[in-house]
This record gives C-alpha cells, sequence and structure tokens, in this order.
C-alpha cells in the first residue's frame, strides 16, 4: 500500500483538503496519482467558487471583519478603543521584565540597540493605566488591536508577524471578583467570534507567572489573561485592581473558521481569507 507523496500532502493542505483524507491508503502509485489528481481539480473548483462568494459578499477577509465587530462589541460595553506605537523602546519593554537573557528576550525584533517591534501590547497599556487613570472615574476599560511582532520557529499556529486584541477594566469594583470580569469580557469577546466550547485554564506564562488562558475546543490558545495587583505594577506605578486579556486575532480567526493553519488566517500573499491564490 502507498500514501500521498509529501509534496502532494502539501499542495492538498494548500488547497484546504479535510484532514482525514490525508491518511488515505492506495494499492499502487497510478491509482494514488489518478485519486490525487481528481482530488486536487475538485478542490481547485471549491476554492475558485469561495474566491466569487468573497467578490459577491464580504470582499475582505474574515480577520478584519472580525476585527471591526469586536472592537464594536467592546465600544458597546463601555471600552475605549486606543491605537497607539509599533516600535517601543527596549526600556519600556525592560519594565515587563523582559530584560537579557529572558525566554522572551530572545523573540524580540530589535531595530537597533534602543528600539524593537512590539512583541506585545502591554507596556503601552500600561501607560495608558496611568495617564487614564488620572483623568477618568472607575472603572476604566480601554482596548488594543494591532499589530505585534516575535520571532517563532514558525508552526502552525505561530507567525513572526500578527495581531493582538488586549483589553483591560481597571478599578474593578470590590464587589465584584475579577474571574468573573475576566469570564465576562472574553466571553464578549468570544460569542462576537461565534467560538464555542471554550474554557478559561490554567497555564505558566513568561511574563505574568501563573495566567488562565482561553483556549478552544480542540484546546488551542486563544488568549491568555493577566490580574492586578500584580507584581509588574509596582514598576508602573498602578495601584488599582485590573483585568486584562491578549488575545491574537488570528487564532480566533482559526477556531470560527475551523482552520488549521495561521498561515491562511493572517497576512499574507499567497492566501485571501484563507483561498489559496496559487490555483
Ligand atoms: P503560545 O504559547 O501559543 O506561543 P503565548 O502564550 O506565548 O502563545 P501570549 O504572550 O499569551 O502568547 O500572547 C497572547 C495571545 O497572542 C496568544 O494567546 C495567541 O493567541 C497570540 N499569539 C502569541 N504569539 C503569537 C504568534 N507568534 N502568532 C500568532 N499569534 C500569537
Ligand atoms: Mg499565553
Amino acid at each position: 500500500m502507498v500514501q500521498f507523496t509529501e509534496e502532494q500532502v502539501r499542495r492538498l493542505n494548500e488547497l484546504g483538503v479535510e484532514t482525514a483524507l490525508l491518511e488515505q491508503e492506495f494499492q499502487d502509485n497510478q491509482s494514488r496519482n489518478r485519486f490525487f489528481q481528481k482530488k486536487e481539480q475538485e478542490l481547485v473548483t471549491i476554492q475558485h467558487k469561495r474566491l466569487d462568494e468573497l467578490y459577491e459578499n464580504e470582499r475582505r477577509p474574515f480577520i478584519l471583519s472580525l476585527e471591526e465587530k469586536i472592537a464594536a462589541a467592546l465600544r458597546a460595553e463601555g471600552f475605549l478603543q486606543v491605537h497607539t506605537p509599533i516600535i517601543m523602546t527596549k526600556k519600556r519593554l525592560e519594565k515587563m521584565g523582559v530584560f537579557k537573557g529572558s525566554i522572551m528576550e530572545k523573540q524580540v525584533f530589535w531595530i537597533d540597540e534602543r528600539r524593537c517591534l512590539r512583541p506585545m501590547l502591554a507596556p503601552n497599556l500600561y501607560e495608558y493605566m496611568i495617564e487614564l487613570g488620572r483623568l477618568r472615574p472607575r472603572p476604566i476599560r480601554f482596548f488594543e488591536i494591532g499589530p505585534c511582532f516575535r520571532r517563532e520557529t514558525q508552526g502552525q499556529k505561530h507567525a513572526n508577524e500578527f495581531t493582538m486584541l488586549n483589553l483591560v477594566e481597571m478599578g474593578v469594583p470590590k464587589e465584584l471578583t475579577l474571574r468573573d470580569q475576566l469570564l465576562k469580557w472574553g466571553k464578549t469577546v468570544l460569542d462576537t467570534a461565534g467560538i464555542k466550547g471554550w474554557k478559561l485554564a490554567s497555564e505558566d506564562s513568561t511574563v505574568y507567572g501563573e495566567t488562565d488562558d482561553f483556549v478552544d475546543e480542540n484546546g488551542m490558545e486563544l488568549g491568555s489573561s493577566a490580574i492586578g495587583p500584580h507584581p509588574l505594577d509596582v514598576e508602573w506605578g498602578v495601584t488599582d485592581n485590573w483585568v486584562g486579556i491578549g488575545f491574537g486575532m488570528e487564532r480566533l480567526t482559526m477556531s470560527a473558521t475551523n482552520e488549521n493553519n495561521l498561515a491562511k488566517a493572517g497576512r499574507s500573499l499567497s492566501y485571501i481569507n484563507g483561498i489559496r491564490l496559487h490555483l
């Protein structure tokens, strides 16, 4: 018995084949190749149809529609949308405990000695906690959605550039528990994305120590949460209690659209909305 060649598997994956089919076995190479050609044709036709549909309806990738929907849902809940710099100073990043030799430091894209592309939104949002904290009554809610960059040994669930959604609620009324607030805002985002079967589970983070992650029904991490008072707060001068969640927009897209490869959900020159362009 023979199976698909590596090249055939790659092509079928690009075209969005159902993964179970990749395990199929054949009597000989000839029958396998015949089956492959037929399947490839079928999948190419589907991709053409999907592209036509995209042109007739949404006219943009799911991830961009989702970003807009989530931003609207959070604003409706009283969250202010903020827009902060993508270039970050080393000094600011170091206040997150990302110092030379740390695991996270190896993931940072440095522009020069003093500046990097932000690997996370948290340092900028800490600034907003201080600034809005001086100006506004509690609870203070705000969020940002924007690009982040990390050196990753690329896999199915990581990219060097991705889009983070980070929300913060600070000065949570004493009668509310922080975990309930985390669940409430996490649910707001995940319901908006139409994701079912998710849960909040404990996980170890290099930056925050013990954190709770939002994971989907297949166990993929969608987002990580943090709560304060937190040891890092001292560095920034934050004294209120707070909850925060960082979701990956590409991960949300993968989970909502049943896609198993982040390359199809994120910024790409090979795919639009998961549709292969090289047909
Ligand atoms: P993972 O353990 O999956 O590598 P992480 O715990 O290092 O992720 P966090 O720092 O918690 O990531 O970032 C918050 C969210 O941003 C993650 O839950 C994930 O959805 C997303 N994310 C992080 N790194 C990447 C990446 N390289 N590509 C795509 N999304 C990412
Ligand atoms: Mg995490």
